[in-house]
């Protein structure tokens, strides 16, 4: 089913992601986060794709597994990054032919050891050309990235909103929205996209806190604050104590979605770093509360 007719019959989603096992032993511990998170009916799961085609055959696996195996509805990712249009085109006719149904178009970002005068001249340099290409191609239901803070490259938050609206007027149906650990950037976001005209629903992304050191990398890499109730949080709790931490931030994703929720989202979107036990525990907690009800 397309995310365009889910998303119509009114309920917020629960949607999953999950990227490509790289050793035996992250393959093993995929698996048993899949069927804990799968056990939570999900409206759909997601598969990350990375730039330059690096996970390819890892992404069209775990993409298949999904989709035939445990009957999930997936959103398969495509980041352009250096791929050529038959590359492309390539990956595109294998999650057709799989029965997939929604891409999530990306730019993807260079990945450190490429030398970026080495991308051919062919391949697209934004997303919208990616997703233009895709929507005069394709049937597929469509989705693209969006960025609660700006995208870290953009020259103001001002233009990133323009090339979002940009990048949504060439077929977008759906935007999925990087993490934010403060609700306040993505309420504005949800304002800007309205004033600028971007009327398709905009799932905002949860990245619970695994780790001290996970959570300031990550937020590092996309230019996601970290707010003083997050740090204060964490300064109180017993130093490496795993658990205490991962509970706080389990306790800490649940405020940031009911408050959400109240806000009237379309969804919650969490990213899983393929880990299951966050993601148990917040939306056990938010359905015990009755804020998301089972699809
Ligand atoms: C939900 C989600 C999932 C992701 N999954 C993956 C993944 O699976 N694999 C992966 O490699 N990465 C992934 N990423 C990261 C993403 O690839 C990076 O954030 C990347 O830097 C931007 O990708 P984009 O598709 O948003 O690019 P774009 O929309 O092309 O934007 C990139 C930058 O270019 C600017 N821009 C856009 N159009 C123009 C223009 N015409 N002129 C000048 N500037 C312009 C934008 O403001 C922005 O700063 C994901 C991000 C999100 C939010």
């Amino acid at each position: 089913m397309k995310i365009s007719e889910i998303l119509k019959k009114g309920k917020p989603t629960l949607s999953f992601e999950f990227f490509p096992a790289r050793t035996e032993k992250a393959a093993e511990s995929l698996n048993k986060t899949i069927d804990d998170l799968v056990e939570l009916k999900p409206d759909f799961v997601s598969v990350t794709f990375g730039a330059g085609g690096s996970t390819k055959d890892g992404s069209y696996e775990l993409v298949k597994k999904l989709k035939k195996e445990k009957e999930q509805e997936v959103v398969a990712y495509l980041a352009a990054f250096a791929l050529k249009k038959d590359e492309i085109t390539a990956v595109l006719n294998n999650y057709k032919d799989l029965g997939i149904e929604n891409i999530l178009a990306l730019r993807g970002d260079p990945p450190k050891d490429v030398d970026v005068t080495q991308v051919p001249a062919e391949s697209f340099k934004y997303a919208s050309e990616l997703a233009a290409f895709i929507r005069q191609n394709y049937s597929f239901c469509l989705g693209v990235a969006g960025y609660p803070e700006g995208h870290i490259d953009a020259p103001s938050i001002e233009k990133d909103i323009e090339y979002l609206k940009y990048k949504v007027d060439q077929g977008a149906d759906f935007i999925i929205a990087q993490f934010f650990y403060d609700n306040v950037y993505f309420l504005n976001f949800i304002e800007r996209c309205q004033k600028n005209g971007i009327k398709i629903p905009v799932l905002p992304g949860i990245m619970p806190v695994y780790s001290i050191k996970m959570m300031e990398m990550l937020a590092g890499n996309c230019g996601a604050k970290i707010p003083l109730k997050l740090q204060k949080g964490i300064s109180k709790l017993p130093e490496g104590d795993t658990k205490a931490l991962v509970d706080f931030g389990i306790e800490y994703a649940m405020g940031q979605c009911e408050e959400l929720l109240k806000e009237g989202v379309r969804g919650l979107h969490f990213y899983t770093m393929d880990k299951s036990e966050s993601a148990v525990g917040i939306v056990k907690g938010l359905r015990s509360k009755s804020f998301l009800t089972v699809k």
